[in-house]
């Protein structure tokens, strides 16, 4: 306040001095003058006087210091909100704005919180209708705007005089205005004067950072750093040594297929493996037809129907043959370099398979391997991995071929090509059990030559083992397949018949009788053609006997009723038989 007093004082002086000075004629019009320019300078004082009002410093100064408390320190949304709301608050009271409304960004869009001095709705109708074009002007020029000139052009839909507000003043943050507030004149300061103090205030405000926009920034960071730590670790396990070369994955598999001594089993533990150590989204087997020699789909994972029938590898393709001669899995895009027939590439490639490879080559086992795996193609790790779990496959499959021979041969007769006793009694106490269990009849028939001594004595043993020989293969073509045909021993034959009543085992005995007795064995050694008779004894599972011996034993003392009734003769067991043959075999002992 002492500056407007000294230069008030100065002023006088001068106005004095100057009035000495001057010749007495314009004196009068000079001290006029002087007067009429010390009552604007007093003014203009006045007018300063109540600007520097220090209330008003006093009060921004306070407002300014809170705001830079919360200056560098992350604040949420409402806090902002409740800053702003501050603000207008104190605008509309300590500088007598005639009325004052507060805009807020929100979700939804801009929305009026506060109003001061007018009816609200007529706010919202203002801000509602043309917020868009407002803030714009704001975001532009970054400072208070004049809303005469952004609603010029007829656009506004209240019209400006029934609301008196004059200027709108944006809260910025990063460019962009979070709240805005809408100002009418002051009744205390004019508001173009009040500007620098408005907009240094809004400037303050919206330098706040927020806690959201921190926590978004975070959480696109967390997400932007999961997604290359993802690709990171795809690329890594790409380009890793898969699993499937640890060597104990590779023993356990080992061990897992060795265990398996079936080849359905075995080809199916061969699908799981690949499934689980490539994971791959299908696979197949596809076998070869020993009558047509194509190959189709005989095991598979996760393969429809249609996809089956589709991966037919014609024979004439000659593909199988193709893809034995280069070793090792192929990938889709290498497979045309190995297999020339392009109606399997095409297969293949409308299939989706994406790598394929010989699989055995054990005789009725010829088959190859495809499968299909959509999100990545096979590396070459992969391809060899595969590979090595074919021939591991392989080598299980040529020793369960080598053990399938040599069971086959410790259960064959090798004279007459039929099933030996040892087979016999096994597959007999199988039947049992199973006639057992589904409550079903069995039948058991023996059968002796014969005279077959005489034979032998006649014309020797190598005519009798012709003969044997012969009537292996005779007696193999006169039954069931369901049947099976065994040398019980020496020219002893028998043949186990599940599901068959006594009525059709009678029978069969009698066509089997008659079937020898018709044939004309060869002779090798004298171009002879000889005839023999066949005495048969059957007997039935439950009906006759319940155990596995006592079975035979019924058949035999049938096929001995069959001999002592004078040979040529086919009987089923009967209780009666027993009686009488001990009486005789009794009789025999006592002479
Ligand atoms: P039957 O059965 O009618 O009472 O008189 P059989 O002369 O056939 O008597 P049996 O069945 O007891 O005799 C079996 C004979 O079959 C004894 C043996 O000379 C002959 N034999 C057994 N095994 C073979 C063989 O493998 N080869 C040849 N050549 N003969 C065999
Ligand atoms: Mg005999
Ligand atoms: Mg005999």
């Amino acid at each position: 306040m002492l500056l407007p007093f000294i230069v008030y004082v100065v002023a006088l002086v001068l106005l004095l001095a100057v009035a000495a000075l001057v010749p007495s004629v314009t004196k009068v019009a000079v001290v006029v003058a002087l007067g009429v320019a010390l009552t604007g300078a007093g003014a203009i004082l006045h007018y300063f006087g109540r600007y520097g009002d220090s209330k008003l410093r006093q009060l921004v100064k306070l407002y300014l210091q809170r705001l830079e408390q919360m200056h560098g320190d992350f604040v949420t949304r409402r806090q902002v909100d409740r800053q702003v709301a501050d603000l207008a608050r104190f605008i509309y009271e300590s500088l007598h704005v005639a009325a004052l409304a507060l805009v807020v960004k929100k979700k939804q869009g801009f929305i009026v919180t506060d109003v001061y001095g007018v009816p609200p709705e007529k706010v919202k109708q203002l801000c509602i209708g043309h917020r868009d074009e407002l803030v714009r002007a704001m975001e532009t020029h970054r400072s208070v705007v004049s809303l005469r000139k952004v609603y010029a052009g007829g656009k506004i839909t209240v019209p400006l005089n029934e609301l008196p507000f004059e200027e709108a003043m944006p809260v910025l943050s990063g460019g962009k205005c979070s709240h805005f507030i809408l100002l009418a004149h002051s009744t205390g300061y004019p508001l173009r004067l009040m500007r620098p103090f408005l907009l240094a205030l809004a400037d303050q405000i919206g330098d706040y950072r927020l806690l959201e926009d921190l926590l978004n920034k975070h959480n696109q960071q967390v997400s932007r750093l999961r997604k290359q730590l993802d690709s990171v670790n795809r690329e890594k396990e790409s380009k890793s040594i898969p699993p499937t070369f640890d060597a104990r994955v590779m023993i356990d598999a080992q061990n897992r297929l060795m265990r398996i001594h079936n080849r359905d089993q075995l080809y199916e533990a061969l699908l799981r493996l690949i499934k689980e150590q490539f994971k791959v989204d299908f696979a197949v087997v596809l076998l070869k037809n020993q009558e047509n020699g194509n190959y189709e789909a005989k095991y598979d994972h996760n393969v429809s129907k249609e996809l089956a029938s589709r991966l037919l590898l014609p024979a004439d393709s000659g593909f199988a043959a193709d893809l034995k001669n280069s070793p090792g899995w192929k990938r889709s895009d290498q497979v045309a370099n190995f297999v020339k027939d392009s109606v399997v590439l095409q297969i293949l490639q409308e299939s989706g398979v994406s790598a394929v490879g010989a699989l055995g080559d054990v005789e009725g086992s010829e088959s190859v391997m495809a499968v299909g795996r959509v999100k990545s193609g096979f590396s070459d790790e992969e391809l060899e991995a595969a590979y090595s779990y074919c021939c591991l496959f392989n080598l299980v499959l040529e020793n369960q071929a080598h053990f399938e021979k040599i069971e086959q041969m410790s259960y064959t007769d090798s004279m007459t090509g039929l099933y030996n006793y040892r087979y016999f009694y096994k597959r007999l106490q199988e039947e049992m059990t199973r006639a057992k269990r589904f409550d079903r009849r069995m039948a058991l028939v023996i059968f002796d030559i014969d005279e077959f001594k005489v034979f032998n004595d006649t014309y020797g043993h190598q005519s009798g083992d012709h003969l044997l020989e012969q009537l292996g293969s005779l007696l193999a073509k006169s039954v069931r397949s369901i049947d099976v045909v065994s040398r019980y021993g020496g020219e002893e034959f028998c043949v186990i018949m599940p599901e068959t009543s006594a009525e059709d085992c009678a029978n069969f005995m009698d066509r089997m009788r008659v079937t020898m007795l018709n044939h004309e064995f060869r002779d090798r050694f004298t171009s002879e053609q000889h005839r023999i008779t066949v005495s048969l004894g059957g007997a039935i599972y439950p009906n006759d006997a319940q155990r596995i011996d006592r079975l035979i034993y019924c058949a035999d003392m049938a096929l001995l009723q069959a001999k002592s009734s004078g040979r040529n003769k086919s009987f089923m067991f009967d209780e009666k038989l027993l009686n009488s043959r001990s009486d005789r075999y009794d009789k025999r002992t006592k002479n």
